[in-house]
């Protein structure tokens, strides 16, 4: 037998199509540990036999089948946030309004009532009044800083969940949490509480009777402006529902987004300190500021109880004296280093105007209502060094003074 005869490996006898789409497919997991948390780009999972693919898909078996049903990447995020946030379990999602959708859907169904806060992120009270409606849910709002009322408003009107934001949106309203999941509870209603503002590192609602607690990880939790997602954390339970929602909703997250929301998790401990050592230290300082009429920046509230230490978030409003839009407008062309951006939590300092962003499909009378006035600013102060910070702001501020602004 020449070595031309030897007998080739069955997949040499295959074409070059058939090898160019099989070769190198049957991987064995790595003898090693990666270090990292591989990313699993597939769709599907295979198993040795039909018998283990059925057994897995019956959920007999732990395994993954299809990557919108569970993903070991998405897997190691929601497992992630749940220790972190002091709940059982968490399911990830593409954004952070598929999360707010989901936590709704999941308490709240046609012929049901939600008691809200009415200082939301501008997209979840146009979720509550504008497509919530059309599914037969209707929806109240009352100053959560007002517990007399919230207790009121339950009794008078049975909700099936109060949702409301740890830390208000875009006025940084803290919210009693404690008192209002009891008053909550005792009118047998759910609480969905947003932590997006305040992050695992310095509230955790779970522990303070929140049923489902929600993130837009876009923000502290992947930190660095790269990625669009949401997370909802709860009891076993309630995460076993949601994920069956979630497979429906479909608004599942890739594999990549979630290894960037892992990856940025990493430093959020480290990121928030310096979030809120900054923005303590802004929020002091614009205080002084003689074209500043107001500062927003949690403290000094029987509320603060819910924060877990000292730090008190990265995020800080506040109010160009008599400002209009020209006004606001010539401030944010001022800036050089703090960017002009609708998003927030990243490492860079970010302004946002929420009159013309945030809270723009908010009516003027609600914002007005709420004390979102036409000069209001909402800061989201990076990790920068502060002098910097600082002089930039100064350019804003000088720019605004100069123009003898503030008067209309
Ligand atoms: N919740 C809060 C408090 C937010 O600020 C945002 C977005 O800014 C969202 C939810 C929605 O998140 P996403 O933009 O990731 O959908």
């Amino acid at each position: 037998m020449t070595l031309h005869d030897a007998p080739s490996p069955a997949s040499q006898r295959q074409g070059m199509a058939t090898r160019a789409v099989h070769a190198g497919d049957q991987h064995a997991p790595p003898a090693g540990i990666s270090t990292t948390l591989p990313i699993y780009p597939a769709t599907a999972f295979v198993y040795e036999s039909a018998e283990e693919l059925e057994a897995v898909i019956a959920k007999e078996q732990g395994g993954y089948v299809y990557s919108r049903w569970g993903n070991p990447t998405t897997r190691a995020l929601e497992e992630t946030v749940a220790e972190l946030e002091a709940t059982d379990d968490a399911v990830a999602f593409g954004s952070g309004m598929a999360a707010v959708h989901a936590a709704l859907l999941l308490d709240a169904r046609a012929g049901d009532h939600i008691l809200a806060s009415p200082d939301v992120y501008g997209a979840t009270y146009t979720m509550l009044t504008g497509l919530l409606p059309s599914l037969g849910i209707t929806t109240s709002f009352v100053d959560m800083q007002d517990l007399p009322a919230v207790e009121r408003t339950l009794q008078e009107k049975p909700a099936s969940l109060v949702f409301l934001e740890t830390v208000s949106n875009p006025l940084l309203h803290v919210a009693n949490l404690p008192a209002i999941a009891e008053l909550a509870h005792a009118a047998g209603a759910t609480v969905v509480v947003d932590n997006t503002f305040a992050s695992p590192c310095l509230v955790q609602p779970a522990a303070l009777g929140a049923d489902t607690v929600l993130h837009s990880s876009t923000k502290y939790l992947a930190g660095h402006g790269d990625v669009t997602g949401g997370v909802v954390a709860s009891s076993a339970k309630r995460v076993a529902a949601l994920r069956d929602l979630s497979n429906l909703l479909g608004a599942t997250p890739g594999p990549f987004e979630s290894w960037l929301t892992l990856r940025g998790i990493r430093t959020l401990a480290l990121r928030m300190r310096q979030h809120g050592e900054n923005a303590g230290a802004v929020a002091a300082w614009l205080q002084k500021q003689p074209g500043v009429s107001a500062v927003h920046y949690p403290g000094g509230s029987t509320a603060d109880r819910v924060f877990l230490g000292a730090n008190r978030g990265g995020m800080v409003a506040f109010e160009l004296e008599g400002a209009h839009q020209a006004d606001v407008f010539r401030f944010l062309n001022a800036l050089k280093l703090i960017k002009v951006a609708t998003t927030l939590g990243d490492v860079q300092s970010l302004v946002l105007y929420p009159v013309m962003s945030s809270h723009r499909w908010v009516p003027a009378e609600t914002r007005r209502e709420l004390g979102i006035s036409d000069g209001l600013l909402r800061l989201s102060v990076g990790i920068e060094d502060f002098s910097d910070l600082i002089e930039d702001l100064e350019c804003g501020l000088r720019a605004v003074a100069q123009s003898g602004g503030g008067e209309g």
